[in-house]
């Protein structure tokens, strides 16, 4: 057995039913074979045994009452991944499907997105099994405050600092963050995402978004290529979703759909701006089911079915895939269809959206793949452009945040390629962008000795 493969079955063995875990760990491992013999000093520090263990796992319990005074209790982690290259990064989930083994697999894929940035960003993750959707607004307030009462204790602007995911948006972030600011009396940026007026960035809300879409740019234009005319699906219709749909009318491209945890959404015509407006306005305001977009503007709406489903089912026609809702969402047998229906570009706005048969689809048949990790960094790396911000107390304009963001996504990307053609996978940008974002944490892990 290799090494790689050693370290693999140690993972399956000690946590075995940490699944989507061991999915990431593998999908990262075997892409890291050729770093193995290049590096021996890594595999003689330990740093691969090392990298799969997480720093710090808090557990916690998150009593709260609901508006019948009942009271429930949900379960709090955070998990501390990695802080070699600075303090702990990654979002909070809240969804009913939270465990700690997809935190762990989300908290581990964090590490190599972060320092894919070039920012001095470690990799954490955190979340609860609660579940806001068809909560009230003093529901969700007190289960936040609930949340952090314990989380406090545990982060800080130097230490570890938590952003949103799914089911965490500007309103939680807001409620977190007020919570914390009263019990530590203090203001300061532990948080990202925050609103603009009290320590948000511009343009946070739209950077994984738009950062998806620019990744897949620089994708496109390696063949030559750009968003012009191309008919592009989407799923998802929350946070991702909706700005990666605003850029790519921006750059001329037509998206034709839209899914949520009930429904797709077929729009042959294509979601326009002012349909994008509503599909915001829906979300994150009325918090209503997708299937409202297709009553009001009369199109093909299937129920509990996902984008991928509709598009093998109906064989639609699309040119770019970005994937935006959830982990996979997207088999073998979609990945497959995708590809008969004249896919060849895919990035990936959400985080492992692509079991691993899908990927292998995806990669013999010569598709444009950016994998989650590089194509959704934007981000994490807005929130460390929000994080500078903080530090130096001055907010940077629209213009200058956007234009870092694209730069930074330019550079991820020429990232992955130089450490795909380093490593002998020239092209292949999932082996760039684990070796890449592996390398850096692994010599400053040497650097630290045995910690
Ligand atoms: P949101 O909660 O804003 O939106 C998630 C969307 O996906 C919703 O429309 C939701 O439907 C839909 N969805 C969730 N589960 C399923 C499912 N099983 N089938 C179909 N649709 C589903 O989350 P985000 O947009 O923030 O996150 C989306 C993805 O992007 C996640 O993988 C996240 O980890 C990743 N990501 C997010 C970043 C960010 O900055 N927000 C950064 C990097 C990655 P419904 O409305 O019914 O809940």
């Amino acid at each position: 057995m290799s090494f790689i493969n050693n370290v693999i079955e140690k993972v399956k063995h000690i946590d075995p039913e940490q699944k989507e875990f061991h999915q990431a760990v593998i999908e990262v491992l075997e892409t890291l074979e050729p770093t193995v013999e290049r590096h021996p000093e890594f595999v003689k520090a330990g740093i691969y045994e090392r990298i799969v263990e997480p720093e710090r796992v808090v557990m916690f319990r998150v009593p709260w009452v609901d508006d019948n005074d009942e009271i429930l209790v949900n379960r709090g982690f955070r998990v501390q991944f990695n802080n070699a290259l600075g303090p702990f990064k990654g979002g909070i989930r809240f969804h009913p499907s939270v465990n700690l083994g997809i935190i762990k697999f989300l908290g581990f894929e964090q590490i190599f997105k972060n320092s894919l940035t070039t920012l001095p960003m470690g990799g954490g993750k955190g979340g609860s099994d609660f579940d806001p959707k068809g909560k009230s607004d003093g529901e969700v307030m007190r289960f936040c405050q609930s949340f952090m009462r314990e989380l406090y204790r545990h982060i800080g602007p130097e230490t570890d600092v938590p952003a949103g995911d799914i089911g965490v948006g500007e309103r939680e972030i807001g409620y977190m963050y007020g919570y914390y600011k009263k019990i530590r009396n203090e203001h300061t940026g532990v948080l990202t995402g925050k609103g603009l007026d009290y320590g948000g960035s511009l343009i946070r809300p739209e950077a994984t978004g738009y950062g998806t879409v620019y990744f897949a740019q620089e994708m496109l234009a390696t063949r030559g290529q750009d968003f012009k005319g191309k008919i592009v699906a989407v799923s998802g219709s929350g946070n991702v979703a909706q700005y990666a749909i605003e850029k790519v009318n921006e750059l001329g491209g037509k998206v034709i759909s839209v899914c949520d945890s009930m429904a797709t959404v077929i729009d042959e015509a294509g979601i326009d701006p002012d349909k994008c407006c509503y599909i915001m306005e829906l979300k994150n305001i009325h918090r209503g089911p997708v299937q409202e977009y297709s009553e009001r503007y009369s199109s093909e709406c299937f129920l509990k079915k996902n984008v991928w489903d509709v598009i093998r089912e109906k064989s639609i026609k699309i040119d770019i895939a970005l994937p935006c809702a959830t982990q996979n969402e997207i088999d073998e047998q979609n990945a497959r269809a995708l590809v008969e229906n004249g896919c060849y570009c895919l990035a990936e706005g959400a985080n492992m959206p692509s079991t691993p048969e899908a990927v292998r689809v995806y990669q013999e048949s010569g598709m444009l793949y950016g994998p989650g990790k590089a194509a959704n960094a934007g981000g994490v790396a807005t929130s460390g452009l929000e994080m500078s911000q903080n530090s130096l107390k001055i907010p940077w304009t629209r213009e200058e945040v956007d234009r870092r963001l694209m730069q930074i996504m330019k550079s991820i990307h020429k990232s992955c390629l130089d450490a795909s053609e380093a490593y002998g996978r020239k092209g292949d940008y999932v082996t760039g962008a684990n070796i890449a974002g592996f390398v850096k944490v692994a010599r400053a892990m040497m650097a630290y000795g045995v910690v």
